[in-house]
Order: C-alpha cells, then sequence, then structure tokens
C-alpha cells in the first residue's frame, strides 16, 4: 500500500515594527532580560492596551502581496492559557474575525509552479522566552520578547512532501524581506514554523489523524523533522496501529521526533472579544496607499530576470531571492549592459564574501558603479578576469574604493607586450621540461597550467590571451 503526505504550515512571522504590539516597549533583539518591558506588556492589573498601527500596516501589507481577502473589520480576542511565558494569562490574538483570509503563496519546485492556499492571516502578540539551566531547580523568564508583534500565516493542508514545505518557507520568507515587514531570521526566532502533518493512502480524499511539529528553527530542521514524522506514521498504519493527535517536539540531536502534550482544541482556550480594545477598522484608502508601495515579489521578479537579461533560471532565482542583491544587479546593469557577466561576478566572487561576512550586498561597501568599472575594464582588456578576482576586488570589497584606484596604487595594468610575455613563457618552458615533454605526448590539456605559471610569474598582470597565442606558438615550434 502506498502512502502519500498532507502537510499544512502555521509560521509566526516576527513584525520588524520599531515598538511592540500594544505599549510602547522597544523590540530590538538581544538586549539584557526584562530590559525591554512596560506595566502593559507585563499584565500588570489597570492597564489598557493600544494597537500599534505600523503592525496593521504591515499585517495588511503581506495579505495584500499574497491575495488575501481583508477584512475591512477584524476583532482582538482573547487567548486563554497558564504558563509562565505569558504574563497575564492570555495572548491577545485573534479568532473568528481575523484581519485576512484565503490568498496563497505561488512556489517554484524543480521549475514547475505551485499555489499553496492559504487560511488564513491574523495579527497576535507574542509570548516571553523561558530560559533552562539544568543546574539549577528553577528556569528563568524573559518577557522582552512579551508583547512583540506576530504574524501566524496558515496554510491550508495542500503541501505535499517536506521538500514543497521548505520551498513554501523559503518563498515566505523571501516576500516578507522583500516587503520589508520581517527580517527572516530563523535562527534568531523571526520566523518560526509548526507544522502539521499527516498521512493517507495514496489517491484517498479523506485527511488522515494530523500531528503537529515544533521546535525546528531551520529549513533543515522542518525538512527532517517532517521527513521523519512522514516515516513513523506510515509505519504505524502499517503495522495496523493508530496515530494519535498530538503535539510533538523535534529533537535537533537525534533527528526525530517526541511527544510534549495532546492538542488542545479551540474550546480549551475561552476566546472571547478583548474588552480592553476596539475593532480593528480599515478605511479603504489605505489599503490603496498600502498597495500602491508593494514591490515586485521574488518569483516575478525571477521570470521577468529570466526572460528580459536571458538569465538561467538558477542563476535568476539566486538574483532575486533578496531584493537588495536584485536591485544591485539591476542598478549595475543600468551602467554596463552584460547581464551575464554580471551575474557571474555576482554569483561568484561577491556572494562568497558576503557569505563569509554574513551581510547582505547592502551592507556592504561595494557599489554598483565600481563593479560595472571593474567589469568593463576587463572587457576591455586592460585587466584579466584573474587579476580583477584575486587583486582588485577584495580591495574594492573591504575599502570601497573604485577599482581604478586600486589598480592604479598596485601598478596592476594589463601586460600585454609580446616581447616581454615572450620571455616569461620561456622562461616556464625551460622550468618545466617534464611537463613539457608530456604536452609533445599529447597532452595538451597542460596548456592551462603553464598559462597559470605566467600568470603567476607576472603576479597575475599577463594578459592570458596573448600568453596562450605565445605558448601555443613556443610548444608547438
Ligand atoms: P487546529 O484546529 O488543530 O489548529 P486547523 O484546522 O486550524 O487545526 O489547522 C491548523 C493547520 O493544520 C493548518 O495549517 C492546516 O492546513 C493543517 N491541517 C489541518 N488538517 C490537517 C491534516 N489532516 N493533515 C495535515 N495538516 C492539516
Ligand atoms: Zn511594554
Ligand atoms: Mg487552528
Amino acid at each position: 500500500m502506498e502512502f502519500e503526505a498532507v502537510i499544512g504550515l502555521e509560521v509566526h512571522a516576527q513584525l520588524s515594527t520599531r515598538s511592540k504590539l500594544f505599549c510602547s516597549c522597544n523590540t530590538t533583539f538581544g538586549s539584557s532580560p526584562n530590559m525591554q518591558v512596560c506595566p502593559i506588556c507585563t499584565g500588570q492589573p489597570g492597564v489598557l492596551p493600544v494597537i500599534n498601527k505600523k503592525a496593521v500596516e504591515y499585517a495588511i501589507t503581506l495579505a495584500l502581496a499574497l491575495g488575501c481577502k481583508i477584512n475591512l473589520q477584524s476583532v482582538m480576542a482573547r487567548k486563554h492559557y497558564f504558563y509562565p511565558d505569558l504574563p497575564k494569562n492570555y495572548q491577545i490574538s485573534q479568532y473568528d474575525q481575523p484581519l485576512a483570509e484565503e490568498g496563497e503563496v505561488e512556489i517554484e519546485i524543480n521549475g514547475k509552479k505551485k499555489k499553496i492556499g492559504l487560511t488564513r492571516i491574523h495579527l497576535e502578540e507574542d509570548a516571553g522566552k523561558l530560559i533552562h539551566d539544568e543546574k539549577k531547580p528553577f528556569s528563568y523568564v524573559d518577557f522582552n520578547r512579551t508583547g512583540v508583534p506576530l504574524l501566524e500565516i496558515v496554510s491550508k493542508p495542500e503541501i505535499s512532501s517536506p521538500e514543497e514545505a521548505v520551498a513554501y518557507l523559503k518563498t515566505l520568507r523571501s516576500i516578507v524581506r522583500y516587503l520589508g515587514i520581517c527580517d527572516g531570521n530563523m535562527e534568531e526566532g523571526s520566523l518560526r514554523c509548526d507544522a502539521n502533518v499527516s498521512v493517507r493512502p495514496k489517491g484517498s480524499k479523506d485527511f488522515g489523524t494530523k500531528v503537529e511539529l515544533k521546535n525546528m528553527n531551520s529549513f533543515k530542521h522542518v525538512e527532517k523533522a517532517l521527513a521523519y514524522e512522514i516515516k513513523r506514521q506510515v509505519g504505524l498504519l502499517l503495522e495496523g496501529k493508530e496515530i494519535i493527535q498530538e503535539t510533538r517536539l523535534y529533537d535537533e540531536a537525534t533527528q526525530t521526533t517526541h511527544p510534549m502534550r495532546g492538542k488542545e482544541e479551540a474550546h480549551d482556550y475561552c476566546y472571547f472579544p478583548d474588552p480592553d480594545l476596539i475593532e480593528v477598522i480599515i478605511d479603504r484608502s489605505l489599503l490603496e496607499e498600502l498597495r500602491a508601495k508593494i514591490p515586485e515579489l521574488p518569483l516575478r521578479r525571477k521570470e521577468r530576470f529570466e526572460r528580459e537579461y536571458s538569465l538561467s533560471s538558477y542563476e535568476a532565482g539566486i538574483l532575486t531571492e533578496e531584493k537588495t542583491l536584485a536591485d544591485f544587479f539591476e542598478d549595475t546593469m543600468k551602467l554596463y549592459s552584460n547581464p551575464k557577466a554580471i551575474s557571474n561576478f555576482l554569483l561568484t566572487e561577491v556572494l562568497r564574501y558576503l557569505n563569509r561576512d554574513r551581510i547582505d550586498i547592502s551592507q556592504s561597501k561595494l557599489v554598483p558603479h565600481h563593479l560595472a568599472e571593474l567589469l568593463d575594464l576587463v572587457e576591455r582588456d586592460v585587466i584579466s578576469i584573474t587579476l580583477a578576482k584575486q587583486q582588485i576586488f577584495p580591495e574594492v570589497y573591504e575599502r570601497g574604493v573604485s577599482p581604478k584606484s586600486v589598480i592604479e596604487e598596485k601598478g596592476l595594468i594589463q601586460e600585454s607586450s609580446e616581447e616581454l610575455l615572450r620571455k616569461a613563457c620561456e622562461e616556464v618552458l625551460a622550468e618545466n621540461p617534464g611537463e613539457v615533454a608530456r604536452y609533445k605526448e599529447g597532452k595538451k590539456g597542460l596548456l592551462g597550467f603553464f598559462v597559470g605559471q605566467v600568470m603567476k610569474k607576472t603576479q597575475g598582470k599577463a594578459n592570458p590571451k596573448v600568453v596562450n597565442k605565445i605558448l601555443i606558438e613556443l610548444l608547438e615550434k
């Protein structure tokens, strides 16, 4: 019997507003515990919450970008549960009248597009953070995160594999970053995901019993947790056992999941409209104002890059994953119109440095006109690509100086004089008699080795085209 997986994701995106959802406390990540708290977010009696307009605008922006139906009137509700990270003993969230419903996230996987439907997007406040120290008979609680605005984005159970789940998450992450409403940092918890998964006989229309998975803080973990869970559930069904509806935690160390608690039902939370807050009423003009500010989204931009610049799906995909990189590419295009050359340099050299420094291109010292200048110098044979990569780009990147100034400083103009290069070529051949003999016996691939040696001898200054020509001349003599 063959089985298929059914997956639905509940994603929490922390909105990058400066203050919390119902008070003016700061939301900066990583400050000392309990330094960003006030009577409102710690749930003192007699305080009144006031909703953060920016958070509502961010929520609407995402909902519009994903084609959701926006409810012009929505309600903040109290969701009750007793847990030490929740000082009020209820969380302010949305229940039967959420901010937005329906909509979809379009993903692309192995060149195939698929639309994953959404159930709803709602606004809620985050809880605090518990810190457990195994050596102590108590735990710590940090309320800095309490009251930070979150968007909960609930997908329909339309995801069919762990790979699709990861593609969905990556797409959503890219979109919230394009919109500038969430930094998408999974390690810092700005983007969190609970995964619901069930299995059923292939082709069946009915849903199986679902299990909720928590505690995955990277794409890899989501993928591994789902793969493990699907295998576990199929195993149980094959043994004729039942699947229990429950919440399970992913354990990174063993790459398995284990039970955390039985699943609670909505009525356990005793939802009711928060009497301290009025309804969220949205003006149509605000919708239009926000819609006008939505940039071209990653998948559309990727398709345009493939079309307009004749880039491969792979190249266009990486270039458009981050808005800053895509903008950088297009700004460079305005100055130097060779998309392939710009793309190659960005995807190899530039990304290597950015990944090393764990920064975004907008946080680096590199500017479009320096990259355009560098590539133009290579094209006009003033410098070789090797020289550009090894000696000029590192300086341009680290110091934010122009390629021309580095060339001047280091005296790096490409050497094309045949007379000078012939001498270097002759020396290299004389120093490597063994390789020369093997070349003459037919190992023509050694040409690259000789060229490399000449480049080394000339500190990368030699014009490789001229070197090639001279070497062939000398070797074929
Ligand atoms: P609950 O009431 O348990 O919170 P919801 O109906 O609100 O359940 O759905 C929560 C998430 O679980 C959604 O993302 C939804 O797509 C997903 N889901 C619902 N039923 C299933 C199922 N049988 N298998 C997998 N995922 C499911
Ligand atoms: Zn506060
Ligand atoms: Mg639910």
